[in-house]
Formats: C-alpha cells, structure tokens, sequence
C-alpha cells in the first residue's frame, strides 16, 4: 500500500511557470511514488470570486488541462473537482460545528488575504470558514500528508487541529496529515515581483512560444546595467535566474563569465533564454494539444476522478456519521 498524498489549487486563471515550479513538478515526482489525491477547489474559488462566478467552470477545465500536459497521469493519480463530491460540503458543515471562530480569525492569511483583495468585500462567513471547508477537503482522505509552499503550512497546520478536535469529541477517526515542504526554486515574474496572474507579470504554461518570447524581451535585468558596454552582475538579475532552470549548463556559465565582462547584451541574452524556456515548453505544449483534441478523453478522466475520489469519501463519511451518531 503506498502512502497517500492530497493537495489542491484554486481554479482563479490558467497556471504559470511559478505555480509549475511552486507545485506541480513536485506532484508528478511525488506521484511514482505515492497514493495522490489531487482535486480542483472550484468552491474555494467561490470564497473570494462569488460576485464573478462565472469564469470558475472555464478555469477548472483549463486547470485540468494544465495538470495533464505537464505530466499529472489520471492512472498513476486520482484527479479531480471538489464540487463535484458532495461529501465535502458534508464534513465542511459538521466540522464548522465544532471549530470555535477564534482559530479562524487568527489564521495569518485572512487578514492579508483581506488587505491584499481591497476590492472585495471578503467579509463573509464563507471566507472566514474556508479553512474548515479546507480541513474537510483534506481530511476526508485521510492522507499521510500534503505537499504545499510553506505559505500554506499555516492551513496544514488548522487542519490537524481540527482533526484533533474531532478525535478528542467523537472519537479516533481521522489521522493528523504531515505537512510535506515543497523546495522551490527562485523565480520571479517578468516585473521581478512575485509571479502572479494578478500582477500580469506571469508566462503561463500554455502561453504560445511568440508570446512567450515577447514576456521575456520585457524582463527587468540587472537594473545598473544601462549600456551593453556596462558589465553586468547574473547574481542579481531575473533573467539570469531563469538561465539556471532553462538553459544548459555550459552556457549558464558562458552567460555568467560573458555578462560580467560586457561580451554579451542583454537582448541576446534574453533571446538565448526565451529559447530554452520554448524548448521547456514545448513538450507541454504538445500534451496539452493533444487534450484539447479529445475532449470525450478528458470527460472520461474527469468522471474516473471523481467516482474513485466520491469511493473513498463515502467511506469516510459512513464512519463520521457513526462517530456522531447521526
Ligand atoms: S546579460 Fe543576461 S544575465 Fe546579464 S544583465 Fe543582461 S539579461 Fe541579465
């Protein structure tokens, strides 16, 4: 029996190469060798996007897609739509009974999630409670762990002690996930501020090779070097970092040495990158094409997800209503 592993992304917009490296390179290695449980937290979306919903539906499919081109294998994994599990909504409602308010107003992201969304009013009951509704999306199947950015370990954290409070209340039914660090590497946005789809400093995964191309030639480099005769410093230029992740070895190093010494401009430079990025890219591409063709393929590998995924959630909700005695 191999371990099992469950984690989650929020359908807000098609996926870039942050939440590539942030998550999902990390999900296909962890998958050869875990039992992984990977669902599309539609509802979640609803927390913050519930005046414009209307984008939600198109943007779990992209997603979907996403995860597929980049090496997600429906066999090896089971992948799924929170929504479409009606089981979560279940837990989340028997959970909120028992998880006081003071847990939820101390969690560290409401409030910056508050400040950082100004534009939305965010004071809901829903968007207070979406830990919980998170801690029955995890808890639910009942993983040995989940793999997330250590921005995310606080709501890990909520989550066993929700758990725990459940144990302590009805008795011994869900283990306490491990919250699983994810190494990420350095990469910024085009900007060199955080990548994010709401900064528009993101190159997305399906994000055609010209337009690719096009992002990298507006990238801010070394911001002294304002000549091609000026030597510039790679250790503190974005492009540079995305050279190490994109570009082979050799000619990271040419790079390195050919900056420095004002040899090399930074349009070529960033032409060189854009090249390997596309090269990177390509095979991404391609899958996702092949998808986007068979949508009936897609469909199928949607309804598998969620009959494996609804399998192991009524089961568990079978032994909490016992627990409860409801
Ligand atoms: S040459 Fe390349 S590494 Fe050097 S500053 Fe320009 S873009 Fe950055």
């Amino acid at each position: 029996m191999r371990k099992r592993l469950l984690s989650g992304m929020r359908p807000t917009g098609p996926l870039h190469l942050g939440n590539y490296h942030g998550a999902l390179a990390n999900w296909v290695r962890l998958q050869q060798e875990y039992d992984c449980f990977f669902f599309i937290a539609d509802w979640h979306a609803l927390t913050s996007d519930y005046e414009k919903p209307d984008r939600i539906r198109g943007y779990t499919y992209d997603i979907l897609l996403d995860w597929l081109s980049v090496g997600l294998s429906p066999e090896q994994s089971t992948l799924f739509i929170q929504s479409q599990v009606k089981e979560h909504a279940e837990l989340y409602l028997i959970l909120s009974m028992i998880t006081p308010v003071p847990w939820l107003e101390r969690n560290p992201t409401y409030k910056d999630q508050i400040e950082q969304l100004s534009s939305k009013d965010l004071s809901t009951f829903g968007f207070l409670g979406y830990p919980v509704l998170q801690a029955a999306d995890i808890i639910m199947y009942k993983p040995f762990g989940v793999p997330v950015g250590v921005d995310q370990a606080p709501h890990v954290e909520i989550t066993r002690e929700i758990a725990r409070r459940f144990n302590h209340l009805y008795g011994p039914v869900f283990p306490e996930p491990e919250v699983i660090l994810t190494d990420t590497p350095k990469l910024l946005g085009t900007d060199r501020r955080k990548m994010s789809k709401s900064y528009g400093n993101a190159i997305f995964l399906s994000d055609p090779a010209e337009e690719v191309a096009a992002k990298v030639a507006t990238m801010i480099t070394d911001p002294q070097r304002m000549r091609k005769s000026d030597p510039g410093n790679p250790e503190i230029c974005n492009v540079f970092d995305f050279h190490k992740l994109y570009s082979p070895p050799q000619f990271v190093a040419e790079v390195d040495r050919r900056c420095r010494s004002a040899e090399i401009g930074c349009v070529e430079c960033k032409r060189r990158m854009a090249e390997g990025l596309n090269a990177f890219l390509a095979p991404i591409r391609e899958t996702r094409r092949h998808y986007q063709e068979r949508p009936d393929r897609v469909e199928e590998i949607i309804a598998a997800g969620r009959a494996k995924a609804q399998q192991t959630a009524r089961r568990t909700m079978d032994e909490v209503r016992a627990a409860i005695k409801l």
